[in-house]
């Protein structure tokens, strides 16, 4: 397994590996252009973009193939320059589950091979597709094209199932076989963290050496601690985004559904009154993001618990917030909570660290990664709501501890930004194209002896 160290913003040449011209990504369940934080539209979304434009500033072109959802949109948008998303029409525009996608892989791959044959011969170097779905269609074209085919699995469906919320609906079969073929096809794996490269080997058998580590970042720029005392910041957001001003505040970002685990935190926040009714008053919860997956099936499901359990006063539930709204969230928290069952990496707890705000988090998948235990926030094993309940009443009342801990956030957050992840991934792009062209000139000369 290799783990790519590189610097940031090199220019073209300066890598001893060939650099792709146009790289075609593919992204069929979601697109980029969706809002992140509900349905289908998480981290990957964001995670293809970020990384296409910093591609771009290196002057490698980036098509990315999503599937057309909204008639309100053209067939291709340029997003930034050297950047451009293309709608594919496969199936109806509306009304489609992620489970049903694979009935219409056949009808968005014809739509990808057509866009390509309509273009020069050779028009991709390299095919980078993200999720299984994706690379299913990525393993045909590849063929057809006769470029390399990246793969980044993002989830997958073995270690979810391993790690279900109760009650959570295990993925289904045809996915695991869906996701053992594309290991298998793709010249090159690319796994968030040594986690998810260890499950890659270990779970689904990939050729431990054409397995690439490369670490996903966060916009510093955008995501940063707010400027000047951090108190007058926090309450200053607050009442941007319609928050109480008073007393502690633990903020939830992300898609609503079982497997984000957003009901261990209001779990928590009851039997905190249980244990500290004194404190627990002292206690907000802002449950910010939108349902999601089997969240789906049961959209009012953490309202109708949070009453329930007697709580309903202490949690506040936001829409999915963009822009600028999203940095104050972080700022307007004292703590953001990621109870998760599983996470490939967890972009939110980057982004909230990079505000300067501790996270407490779930000891699983990226998130042992994504935050430094006791550094930048605390991890916390299992979703015992009194366990995380136990931490929260631990931490929320200690101001000194807190601000060690926003200290150490911001700085542990900085060693993650897009650029060095588009530049690992230039170096993976390399190597698999390297690879490619000396298969194909060994096979040459192997026909030439006839
Ligand atoms: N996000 C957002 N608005 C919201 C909630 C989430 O833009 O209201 C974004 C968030 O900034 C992050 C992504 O959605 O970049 C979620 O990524 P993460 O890796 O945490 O979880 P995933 O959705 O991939 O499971």
């Amino acid at each position: 397994m290799a783990e790519m160290h590189s610097g940031v913003g090199r220019q073209r040449g300066s890598l001893p590996w060939p650099r792709p011209r146009r790289i075609a990504t593919l992204s069929v369940h979601t697109s980029p252009l969706h809002q992140p934080g509900t349905g289908d539209a998480g981290g990957m979304n964001v995670y293809i973009l970020e990384v296409a434009r910093r591609l771009a500033e290196a002057d490698v072109e980036v098509e990315i193939f999503t599937r057309a959802t909204s008639g309100d949109l053209p067939p291709v948008v340029e997003v930034a320059p050297g950047v451009h998303v293309r709608h594919v029409m496969a199936g109806p525009l509306e009304g489609l589950t992620k489970e049903e996608l694979p009935g219409q892989l056949c009808a968005f791959t014809a739509g990808v091979l057509r866009a390509e044959a309509a273009r020069p011969p050779g028009h991709y170097d390299l095919i980078h597709s993200h999720y299984w779905l994706s690379g299913q269609v990525g393993w045909l074209a590849k063929d057809r094209w006769g470029v390399p085919l990246v793969h980044t699995a993002h989830t997958l469906a073995k270690v979810k199932n391993a790690q279900l919320a109760a009650g959570d609906r295990p993925e289904p079969k045809a996915r695991v076989i869906g996701e053992e073929q594309v290991v298998a096809e793709a010249d090159r794996l690319v796994a968030n963290t040594r986690v998810e490269a260890r499950d890659l080997v270990g779970r689904y058998d990939a050729d431990p050496t054409l397995v690439a580590v490369v670490e996903p970042g966060v916009d510093l720029d955008r995501f940063r601690p707010a400027s000047g005392d951090r108190d007058a910041a926090t309450t200053a957001a607050r009442v941007r985004l319609g928050l109480p001003t008073r007393g502690h505040l633990v903020a939830f970002v992300g898609r609503i559904q079982p497997l984000k685990a957003p009901d261990v935190l209001i779990r928590a926040i009851a039997a905190l009154r249980d244990r500290d009714p004194v404190l627990a008053r002292e206690v907000g919860v802002v449950i910010c993001g939108g349902p999601s997956g089997t969240g789906l099936d049961r959209p009012t499901a953490l309202i109708e618990l949070a009453a329930s359990l007697g709580v309903a006063d202490r949690v506040h539930f936001l829409p999915p917030q963009t822009g600028t709204d999203l940095p104050l969230l972080y700022q307007a928290a004292d703590l953001v909570a990621v109870p998760s069952y599983n996470e490939s990496f967890g972009l939110v707890a980057l982004e909230a660290q990079a505000c300067g705000t501790p996270v407490v988090a779930a000891a699983v998948g990226g998130l042992v990664t994504a935050v430094r235990d006791q550094v930048s926030g605390v991890l916390v094993r299992g979703h015992d709501p009194v366990d995380w309940a136990r931490t929260l009443g631990r931490l929320l009342p200690d101001r000194g501890r807190l601000a060690e801990l926003s200290v150490g956030a911001a700085r542990h957050a900085r060693n993650f930004s897009w650029h060095r992840t588009a530049d690992g991934l230039l170096t993976v792009y390399g190597e698999a194209i390297a690879a490619h062209r000396a298969r194909l000139t060994s096979e040459l000369a192997g026909s030439r002896c006839w």
